[in-house]
């Protein structure tokens, strides 16, 4: 797609967790090219929304479309197979596997389940899924983590786990990467690391959507911010915008 041209498309999306509303009616677009910062206050539904996305979760109603294909009503799998890709709030990785293994397996969280420990998770790939010791370290140059690969997942750093769940994330080759909240926990060196990470993803076209309370790193890597207050969007527009946005503040005040 050229860029600015809309990738994804959010349209009137409505998350109902029983009584509570997490998502109200939820539209925007994310274009080719553009890192999108999501921010709002804890509760806002910025992972509600991201879950939606990737089909961790089914939205109540609304439509979401990756380059004019319907997704909402697929499952997380199949959903990444279309080319999205995400990360979690908390890392999930397989922390009794290896770096490498845990990129060999991807994101198959019940097929590794099923595995014992002593057995390499490579065989059991599926074939149109195999992925390559090649590709995985790859993706471990990448994001500069490919002298973790042998380690023990368990045995790595907050930023290193970090890097390695983007890393496998970025196995499946994703048209549109999702990151809830990648800067918790690092200092601010790795932070600012981290920010010219997500800016060589963009440079590689893939197109990002990131959840970050590190205001610095979303102002900073951002070309345009959303902010979700109770599940509805309150403002919409370019880092200077949304830092003078008496809204935005309000909400952040009020909560
Ligand atoms: P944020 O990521 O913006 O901090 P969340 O999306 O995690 O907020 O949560 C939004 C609201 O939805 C919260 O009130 C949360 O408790 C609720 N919520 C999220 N997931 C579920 C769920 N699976 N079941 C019930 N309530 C949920
Ligand atoms: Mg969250």
């Amino acid at each position: 797609p050229a860029a600015g041209a809309p990738v994804l498309r959010v349209a009137e999306v409505k998350q109902v967790f029983g009584g509570l509303t997490a998502l109200e009616s939820v539209s925007f677009e994310l274009r080719h090219g553009e890192v999108l910062g999501l921010m709002g206050p804890n509760g806002a539904g910025k992972s509600t929304l991201l879950n939606a996305i990737s089909g961790v979760t089914r939205a109540t109603s609304g439509t979401i479309e990756l380059e004019g294909e319907r997704t909402e009503r697929l499952e997380s799998n199949a959903v990444s197979v279309r080319g999205i890709a995400r990360t979690f709030q908390t890392v999930r990785l397989f922390w009794d596997m290896t770096v490498l293994e845990n990129l060999l397996v991807g994101g198959h969280a019940r097929l590794a389940g099923f595995l014992p420990r002593f057995l390499s998770p490579v065989p059991f790939v599926r074939r149109n899924e195999r992925r390559t010791v090649e590709e995985a370290e790859a993706a471990l140059a990448f994001v500069d983590a490919w002298d973790c690969r042998d380690r023990r997942a368990s045995s790595l750093d907050a930023y290193q786990q970090r890097k390695v769940e983007i890393a496998r994330a970025l196995m499946t080759r994703p048209r549109v990467l999702l990151l809830d909240e990648p800067a918790a926990g690092l200092n601010e060196s790795e932070t600012r690391d981290l920010a010219r990470l997500i800016s060589r993803i963009r440079e590689h076209g893939i197109d990002v959507i990131l959840i970050e309370h590190d205001m610095d790193l979303l102002m900073g890597v951002s070309d345009r911010i959303i902010v979700l207050d109770h599940g509805v969007i309150i403002a919409d527009g370019t880092p200077a915008e949304i830092r003078t946005d008496p809204a935005v503040l309000e909400a952040y005040l009020g909560s």
